[in-house]
Protein backbone atom coordinates (compact mmCIF):
# COMPACT_ATOMS: atom_id res chain seq x y z
CA UNK A 1 0.00 0.00 0.00
CA UNK A 2 3.17 2.18 0.98
CA UNK A 3 3.94 1.55 -2.34
CA UNK A 4 0.94 2.57 -4.25
CA UNK A 5 1.02 5.61 -1.81
CA UNK A 6 4.14 6.62 -3.07
CA UNK A 7 3.58 6.00 -6.69
CA UNK A 8 0.86 7.87 -6.60
CA UNK A 9 3.12 11.17 -5.18
CA UNK A 10 4.94 10.54 -8.27
CA UNK A 11 2.11 10.40 -10.66
CA UNK A 12 1.13 13.68 -8.77
CA UNK A 13 4.28 14.94 -9.06
CA UNK A 14 5.10 14.39 -12.55
CA UNK A 15 1.62 16.50 -13.60
CA UNK A 16 2.37 19.61 -11.06
CA UNK A 17 5.35 19.63 -13.00
CA UNK A 18 3.87 18.72 -16.23
CA UNK A 19 0.87 21.18 -15.82
CA UNK A 20 3.57 24.55 -15.35
CA UNK A 21 3.55 24.69 -18.66
CA UNK A 22 5.12 27.63 -18.84
CA UNK A 23 8.04 26.31 -17.76
CA UNK A 24 10.88 28.61 -19.59
CA UNK A 25 14.34 26.98 -18.31
CA UNK A 26 14.37 23.51 -16.17
CA UNK A 27 14.34 23.85 -12.53
CA UNK A 28 17.20 22.40 -10.24
CA UNK A 29 14.78 19.84 -7.97
CA UNK A 30 15.83 18.01 -5.18
CA UNK A 31 13.60 14.89 -3.64
CA UNK A 32 13.46 13.55 -0.61
CA UNK A 33 11.11 11.50 1.85
CA UNK A 34 9.44 12.84 5.02
CA UNK A 35 6.26 11.97 6.59
CA UNK A 36 4.99 9.02 4.52
CA UNK A 37 5.33 11.77 1.62
CA UNK A 38 7.53 11.99 -1.55
CA UNK A 39 8.60 15.88 -1.18
CA UNK A 40 10.50 17.99 -3.42
CA UNK A 41 11.82 21.07 -3.43
CA UNK A 42 12.07 22.84 -6.99
CA UNK A 43 13.62 25.99 -7.94
CA UNK A 44 12.97 28.46 -10.84
CA UNK A 45 14.84 31.08 -10.41
CA UNK A 46 18.95 29.88 -10.73
CA UNK A 47 19.74 32.20 -7.76
CA UNK A 48 20.41 28.89 -5.21
CA UNK A 49 22.49 25.80 -6.01
CA UNK A 50 21.34 22.17 -5.48
CA UNK A 51 24.13 21.85 -2.62
CA UNK A 52 21.87 24.63 -1.15
CA UNK A 53 18.43 23.55 -1.90
CA UNK A 54 18.82 20.26 -0.65
CA UNK A 55 20.57 20.79 2.54
CA UNK A 56 18.36 23.77 3.46
CA UNK A 57 15.38 21.24 2.31
CA UNK A 58 16.98 18.47 5.08
CA UNK A 59 17.70 20.75 7.99
CA UNK A 60 13.72 21.89 7.70
CA UNK A 61 11.97 18.50 7.45
CA UNK A 62 13.97 16.80 9.69
CA UNK A 63 13.50 19.63 12.07
CA UNK A 64 10.05 19.83 11.81
CA UNK A 65 9.38 15.51 11.63
CA UNK A 66 11.25 16.08 15.32
CA UNK A 67 8.58 18.77 16.31
CA UNK A 68 5.99 16.77 15.31
CA UNK A 69 7.08 13.48 16.43
CA UNK A 70 8.84 14.90 19.79
CA UNK A 71 7.08 13.31 22.39
CA UNK A 72 5.99 10.17 21.21
CA UNK A 73 7.66 9.30 18.11
CA UNK A 74 4.76 9.41 15.84
CA UNK A 75 2.43 11.75 14.34
CA UNK A 76 -0.64 10.19 16.36
CA UNK A 77 -0.59 11.37 19.89
CA UNK A 78 -2.16 8.88 22.09
CA UNK A 79 -2.90 9.61 26.24
CA UNK A 80 -1.72 6.32 27.75
CA UNK A 81 -2.92 7.93 31.43
CA UNK A 82 -5.98 9.73 32.38
CA UNK A 83 -4.84 13.47 32.64
CA UNK A 84 -1.95 13.26 30.55
CA UNK A 85 -0.58 16.49 29.05
CA UNK A 86 1.81 17.13 26.15
CA UNK A 87 3.49 19.95 25.18
CA UNK A 88 4.61 21.46 21.92
CA UNK A 89 7.15 23.83 20.57
CA UNK A 90 5.57 27.62 19.20
CA UNK A 91 5.44 27.57 16.07
CA UNK A 92 3.29 24.05 16.21
CA UNK A 93 0.83 25.30 19.16
CA UNK A 94 0.47 28.37 16.60
CA UNK A 95 -1.05 25.79 14.35
CA UNK A 96 -2.88 23.54 16.73
CA UNK A 97 -4.50 27.14 17.74
CA UNK A 98 -5.81 27.63 13.74
CA UNK A 99 -6.78 23.65 13.72
CA UNK A 100 -8.80 24.26 17.00
CA UNK A 101 -10.39 27.53 15.16
CA UNK A 102 -11.69 24.97 12.47
CA UNK A 103 -12.73 22.44 14.76
CA UNK A 104 -15.07 25.36 16.47
CA UNK A 105 -15.93 26.87 13.38
CA UNK A 106 -16.60 23.13 11.55
CA UNK A 107 -18.98 22.01 14.87
CA UNK A 108 -16.68 19.49 14.84
CA UNK A 109 -16.51 17.95 11.43
CA UNK A 110 -12.57 19.29 11.14
CA UNK A 111 -10.69 17.66 14.64
CA UNK A 112 -7.64 16.80 15.08
CA UNK A 113 -8.78 14.91 18.10
CA UNK A 114 -10.04 12.39 15.55
CA UNK A 115 -6.93 9.96 16.19
CA UNK A 116 -9.28 7.07 18.04
CA UNK A 117 -11.10 7.02 14.82
CA UNK A 118 -8.37 7.10 12.04
CA UNK A 119 -6.41 4.53 13.93
CA UNK A 120 -9.26 2.38 14.50
CA UNK A 121 -10.28 2.14 10.45
CA UNK A 122 -6.66 2.28 9.52
CA UNK A 123 -6.46 3.24 5.99
CA UNK A 124 -5.37 2.60 3.38
CA UNK A 125 -3.72 -0.59 5.55
CA UNK A 126 -7.05 -2.39 6.60
CA UNK A 127 -8.68 -5.10 4.47
CA UNK A 128 -12.16 -4.30 5.92
CA UNK A 129 -14.02 -1.25 7.74
CA UNK A 130 -14.20 -1.89 11.62
CA UNK A 131 -17.23 -3.11 13.39
CA UNK A 132 -19.97 -0.49 14.10
CA UNK A 133 -19.40 -0.97 18.03
CA UNK A 134 -15.81 -0.06 17.38
CA UNK A 135 -16.84 2.90 15.67
CA UNK A 136 -18.73 3.91 18.49
CA UNK A 137 -16.16 3.36 21.56
CA UNK A 138 -13.59 5.54 19.10
CA UNK A 139 -16.51 8.05 18.91
CA UNK A 140 -16.73 7.93 22.51
CA UNK A 141 -13.20 8.85 22.68
CA UNK A 142 -13.74 12.10 21.07
CA UNK A 143 -15.04 15.19 22.87
CA UNK A 144 -14.45 18.35 22.89
CA UNK A 145 -14.62 19.00 26.65
CA UNK A 146 -12.06 16.05 27.16
CA UNK A 147 -9.15 17.63 25.50
CA UNK A 148 -7.90 21.43 25.97
CA UNK A 149 -5.57 23.27 24.47
CA UNK A 150 -4.02 26.01 26.46
CA UNK A 151 -1.37 27.96 23.98
CA UNK A 152 1.29 25.30 24.74
CA UNK A 153 0.36 22.66 25.61
CA UNK A 154 -2.54 19.59 25.11
CA UNK A 155 -4.02 17.83 27.77
CA UNK A 156 -6.63 14.50 27.43
CA UNK A 157 -8.55 13.78 29.94
CA UNK A 158 -8.92 9.34 29.24
CA UNK A 159 -6.48 7.28 28.23
CA UNK A 160 -7.04 6.75 24.76
CA UNK A 161 -7.87 10.09 23.20
CA UNK A 162 -5.86 11.52 21.06
CA UNK A 163 -4.51 13.88 18.12
CA UNK A 164 -3.57 12.88 14.64
CA UNK A 165 -1.50 15.48 13.27
CA UNK A 166 -1.78 14.29 9.53
CA UNK A 167 -4.40 16.89 8.75
CA UNK A 168 -2.03 19.31 8.90
CA UNK A 169 2.10 18.06 9.07
CA UNK A 170 2.31 19.04 5.24
CA UNK A 171 1.04 22.33 5.64
CA UNK A 172 3.45 22.69 8.76
CA UNK A 173 6.30 21.37 6.71
CA UNK A 174 5.78 24.07 4.06
CA UNK A 175 5.09 27.02 6.23
CA UNK A 176 8.23 25.71 8.09
CA UNK A 177 10.41 26.08 4.40
CA UNK A 178 8.36 28.29 2.78
CA UNK A 179 9.53 30.80 5.75
CA UNK A 180 13.25 29.60 5.73
CA UNK A 181 13.49 30.61 1.81
CA UNK A 182 11.79 33.17 1.62
CA UNK A 183 14.10 35.17 4.98
CA UNK A 184 16.97 33.60 2.87
CA UNK A 185 15.59 35.78 -0.20
CA UNK A 186 14.83 33.15 -2.50
CA UNK A 187 12.30 33.74 -5.25
CA UNK A 188 10.95 30.90 -8.04
CA UNK A 189 10.68 28.27 -5.68
CA UNK A 190 8.32 24.92 -5.72
CA UNK A 191 7.77 22.89 -2.82
CA UNK A 192 5.63 20.08 -3.77
CA UNK A 193 4.99 17.60 -0.59
CA UNK A 194 2.61 14.92 -1.75
CA UNK A 195 0.85 17.58 -3.79
CA UNK A 196 0.79 19.98 -1.09
CA UNK A 197 2.02 22.68 -3.35
CA UNK A 198 3.72 26.10 -1.62
CA UNK A 199 4.89 28.62 -4.22
CA UNK A 200 7.55 31.25 -2.90
CA UNK A 201 7.30 34.11 -5.01
CA UNK A 202 6.78 34.09 -8.34
CA UNK A 203 8.19 32.12 -11.41
CA UNK A 204 10.42 34.71 -13.16
CA UNK A 205 8.19 37.42 -13.32
CA UNK A 206 5.16 35.06 -14.17
CA UNK A 207 3.02 32.91 -11.86
CA UNK A 208 3.42 29.61 -11.80
CA UNK A 209 0.74 27.55 -13.84
CA UNK A 210 -0.13 24.27 -11.04
CA UNK A 211 -2.49 21.31 -11.97
CA UNK A 212 -5.03 19.85 -9.96
CA UNK A 213 -5.61 16.19 -10.51
CA UNK A 214 -8.15 13.97 -12.15
CA UNK A 215 -9.17 11.53 -9.27
CA UNK A 216 -7.77 8.05 -10.41
CA UNK A 217 -6.08 9.28 -13.63
CA UNK A 218 -2.45 10.92 -14.21
CA UNK A 219 -3.82 14.38 -15.52
CA UNK A 220 -5.08 17.60 -14.65
CA UNK A 221 -8.74 18.41 -15.41
CA UNK A 222 -7.43 22.85 -14.64
CA UNK A 223 -4.85 24.78 -13.59
CA UNK A 224 -5.14 27.87 -11.71
CA UNK A 225 -2.20 30.52 -12.27
CA UNK A 226 -1.01 31.71 -9.17
CA UNK A 227 2.45 32.72 -6.98
CA UNK A 228 3.33 33.10 -3.16
CA UNK A 229 0.90 30.95 -2.10
CA UNK A 230 -0.27 27.68 -1.45
CA UNK A 231 -2.41 25.11 -3.51
CA UNK A 232 -3.43 22.19 -1.29
CA UNK A 233 -5.98 19.63 -2.56
CA UNK A 234 -7.43 16.73 0.16
CA UNK A 235 -9.72 13.48 -2.03
CA UNK A 236 -10.70 11.00 -1.45
CA UNK A 237 -8.53 9.07 -4.34
CA UNK A 238 -5.96 9.78 -2.08
CA UNK A 239 -5.70 7.01 0.29
CA UNK A 240 -8.23 4.76 0.39
CA UNK A 241 -9.01 0.23 0.69
CA UNK A 242 -11.90 -1.17 -1.45
CA UNK A 243 -14.27 -3.77 0.57
CA UNK A 244 -17.15 -5.20 -1.30
CA UNK A 245 -16.77 -2.90 -4.00
CA UNK A 246 -16.89 0.13 -1.71
CA UNK A 247 -14.09 2.40 -1.54
CA UNK A 248 -13.48 3.96 2.47
CA UNK A 249 -11.09 6.65 2.54
CA UNK A 250 -8.81 8.40 4.98
CA UNK A 251 -11.21 11.65 5.57
CA UNK A 252 -13.31 10.62 8.09
CA UNK A 253 -16.14 12.08 9.77
CA UNK A 254 -16.12 12.14 13.42
CA UNK A 255 -19.91 13.43 13.47
CA UNK A 256 -20.84 10.15 11.63
CA UNK A 257 -17.75 7.75 12.59
CA UNK A 258 -17.64 7.20 8.90
CA UNK A 259 -15.75 8.39 5.57
CA UNK A 260 -17.21 12.05 5.13
CA UNK A 261 -19.38 11.68 2.14
CA UNK A 262 -20.07 15.23 1.11
CA UNK A 263 -20.74 14.95 -2.43
CA UNK A 264 -17.07 15.83 -3.46
CA UNK A 265 -14.11 14.09 -4.91
CA UNK A 266 -11.52 16.77 -4.05
CA UNK A 267 -11.08 20.17 -2.92
CA UNK A 268 -8.45 22.11 -3.42
CA UNK A 269 -7.78 25.83 -1.13
CA UNK A 270 -5.25 27.95 -2.36
CA UNK A 271 -4.10 30.48 0.39
CA UNK A 272 -1.75 32.67 1.42
CA UNK A 273 -2.01 30.91 4.54
CA UNK A 274 -0.20 27.33 4.09
CA UNK A 275 -1.09 25.55 7.01
CA UNK A 276 -4.42 27.16 6.99
CA UNK A 277 -4.68 25.85 3.39
CA UNK A 278 -3.97 22.11 4.68
CA UNK A 279 -6.82 22.75 7.62
CA UNK A 280 -8.99 23.94 4.72
CA UNK A 281 -8.43 21.41 2.36
CA UNK A 282 -9.66 18.43 4.94
CA UNK A 283 -11.84 20.67 6.61
CA UNK A 284 -14.04 21.87 3.57
CA UNK A 285 -13.77 17.99 2.09
CA UNK A 286 -15.59 16.72 5.22
CA UNK A 287 -18.24 19.55 5.58
CA UNK A 288 -19.20 20.05 1.56
CA UNK A 289 -19.33 23.00 -0.41
CA UNK A 290 -22.65 24.79 1.00
CA UNK A 291 -20.71 25.01 4.34
CA UNK A 292 -17.65 25.37 3.10
CA UNK A 293 -19.05 28.37 1.33
CA UNK A 294 -19.67 29.93 4.92
CA UNK A 295 -16.14 28.83 6.20
CA UNK A 296 -14.43 30.34 3.65
CA UNK A 297 -15.90 33.88 3.49
CA UNK A 298 -15.38 33.73 7.72
CA UNK A 299 -11.80 32.96 7.37
CA UNK A 300 -10.75 34.51 4.11
CA UNK A 301 -9.48 38.06 4.85
CA UNK A 302 -7.70 37.00 7.69
CA UNK A 303 -5.64 33.99 6.17
CA UNK A 304 -5.18 35.29 2.49
CA UNK A 305 -7.87 32.73 0.78
CA UNK A 306 -7.76 33.31 -2.51
CA UNK A 307 -10.18 30.72 -3.32
CA UNK A 308 -11.43 27.13 -3.78
CA UNK A 309 -11.70 24.76 -6.75
CA UNK A 310 -14.37 22.13 -5.50
CA UNK A 311 -14.85 18.50 -7.69
CA UNK A 312 -17.96 16.69 -6.93
CA UNK A 313 -18.84 13.04 -7.24
CA UNK A 314 -20.56 13.78 -10.77
CA UNK A 315 -17.07 15.88 -12.29
CA UNK A 316 -18.80 19.35 -11.70
CA UNK A 317 -16.46 22.17 -10.93
CA UNK A 318 -17.33 25.03 -8.45
CA UNK A 319 -15.07 27.66 -8.42
CA UNK A 320 -15.01 30.03 -5.56
CA UNK A 321 -13.57 33.47 -5.00
CA UNK A 322 -10.87 35.47 -6.29
CA UNK A 323 -9.01 32.18 -8.44
CA UNK A 324 -11.52 32.38 -10.90
CA UNK A 325 -10.00 34.82 -12.72
CA UNK A 326 -7.03 32.80 -12.43
CA UNK A 327 -8.74 29.29 -13.79
CA UNK A 328 -7.90 27.68 -16.66
CA UNK A 329 -10.38 24.27 -17.17
CA UNK A 330 -8.83 22.13 -19.44
CA UNK A 331 -11.01 19.44 -20.00
CA UNK A 332 -13.88 20.31 -21.50
CA UNK A 333 -15.76 17.42 -20.50
CA UNK A 334 -16.15 19.11 -16.73
CA UNK A 335 -18.92 21.85 -16.61
CA UNK A 336 -17.98 24.81 -14.49
CA UNK A 337 -19.71 26.82 -11.85
CA UNK A 338 -18.06 30.32 -10.53
CA UNK A 339 -19.06 31.65 -7.15
P1 LIG B 1 -5.31 15.70 4.17
O1 LIG B 1 -4.64 14.75 3.25
O2 LIG B 1 -4.53 16.94 4.47
O3 LIG B 1 -6.70 16.00 3.78
O4 LIG B 1 -5.38 15.00 5.59
C1 LIG B 1 -5.97 13.74 5.76
C2 LIG B 1 -5.57 13.21 7.11
O5 LIG B 1 -6.19 13.99 8.13
C3 LIG B 1 -6.02 11.79 7.38
O6 LIG B 1 -5.10 10.86 6.87
C4 LIG B 1 -6.10 11.78 8.89
O7 LIG B 1 -4.80 11.62 9.43
C5 LIG B 1 -6.58 13.17 9.23
N1 LIG B 1 -8.05 13.31 9.31
C6 LIG B 1 -9.01 12.51 8.77
N2 LIG B 1 -10.24 12.99 9.03
C7 LIG B 1 -10.07 14.13 9.74
C8 LIG B 1 -10.96 15.08 10.32
N3 LIG B 1 -12.29 14.98 10.20
N4 LIG B 1 -10.42 16.14 11.00
C9 LIG B 1 -9.08 16.27 11.13
N5 LIG B 1 -8.19 15.40 10.62
C10 LIG B 1 -8.67 14.34 9.94
MG1 LIG C 1 -5.08 18.82 5.12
Amino acid sequence: MKLKFSLLCLILLIIVLSATSCIATSPITYDFFAMDTVCSVSAYDGMISEDAISEMADTVSNKVVSMITAQTGSSRIFAENDGETFLFDEQLTEAFADAELVRKLTNGAFDLAVAPLTDLWNIPSANEPPLSEDISKALDLINETDISFDGSAVSFALAGEGIDVGAICKGFLSSVMYDEFKNSGNNGILLNFGGNITLVGDKNGEPFSIGIKKPYGSSAFCYVKVSDCSVVTSGGYERYFEYNGIKYHHILDPRTGYPAESGLQSVTVICKDHIMADILSTACFVIGVDDSVNLIEQLSENYGILGCVFLTDDNSVIVLGEISKDFVLLDEGYSVEYK
